[in-house]
């Protein structure tokens, strides 16, 4: 039990650490694709020194505010850290100690730079898209056994979210979702990217119509975020889940 709480808690710091070029390529993103939020400091637009990075004891001794300006610091810096930390944590007691864990850290650090820059800008980076997809081939690579599966999904889900996209000439589907979940399909293979994709719009549409009761958010829905969301629980439990379904058909 021990030795298990441990385990979480290195996979954590470890992933807290990997958060920090995390932010510096949502910083990256935001600043090209012209968004004002990239800025560790709104106010004085300041970048941190390298010694200042790590946002969570930057964030404890200085009180989230700019060391330069004393006005109050950007607290995604705070939140992308932490947040890479619990899940490096998650992926590695869900799917334990092995080569595919620590491709599955870097899809989620992957998941988290589209998050981010998706919800500021509408806008899913390529070259994130380009990093899923090298991480699927090399998971071909590594498991010959499961290729036909994983070509499956990126024909698959590629060829009917094109389909959507370009039927609604990008008013259902944008164009870097699909590219998203295409890249997912040679990860998570055919059954689970279809199903990563429905929960992902299911947990999106549910996301979206509280957000805009409560913060009366604007009608326009980043997919980006609840995809990723989607992805990332069925490349952990997507085997346990559909084994569920289809244990319940069967009885
Ligand atoms: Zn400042």
């Amino acid at each position: 039990m021990i030795t298990l709480a441990l385990k979480f808690l290195l996979a954590c710091v470890v992933g807290m650490m990997f958060g920090i070029p995390v932010n510096m390529l949502i910083s990256l993103f935001l600043k090209k694709l012209g968004n004002e939020k990239y800025a560790y400091c709104g106010a004085c637009k300041k970048e941190p020194k390298w010694y200042e990075r790590c946002s969570v004891p930057s964030f404890l001794l200085l009180k989230g505010r700019c060391r330069s300006c004393g006005a109050k610091a950007n607290k995604r810096f705070l939140l992308v850290e932490l947040l890479n930390g619990l899940l490096y944590g998650i992926v590695f007691m869900a799917n334990g100690i092995h080569v595919q864990s620590l491709l599955f850290c870097l899809m989620t650090s992957a998941f988290l730079v589209i998050s981010f820059v998706d919800e500021n800008t509408l806008e899913i980076p390529m070259p994130c898209n380009l990093f899923l997809g090298g991480i699927g081939i090399l998971m071909c690579v590594m498991d010959l056994t499961s290729i036909k599966s994983r070509i499956l999904g990126f024909l698959i889900i590629g060829a009917a979210l094109y389909t959507l996209y370009a039927l609604s000439k990008g008013a259902a589907i944008g164009g870097g979702d699909v590219k998203l979940m295409a890249a997912m399909g040679l990860i998570l293979g055919w059954k689970k990217v279809i199903l990563a994709f429905l929960l992902g719009c299911v947990i999106g549409s549910v996301c979206h119509v509280i957000r805009m009761r409560v913060s009366k958010a604007e009608r326009v829905l980043a997919m980006g975020p609840y995809l990723c969301i989607g992805s990332f629980l069925c490349a952990l439990w997507g085997d346990a889940m559909i084994n569920w379904y289809l244990g319940l058909l069967v009885r």
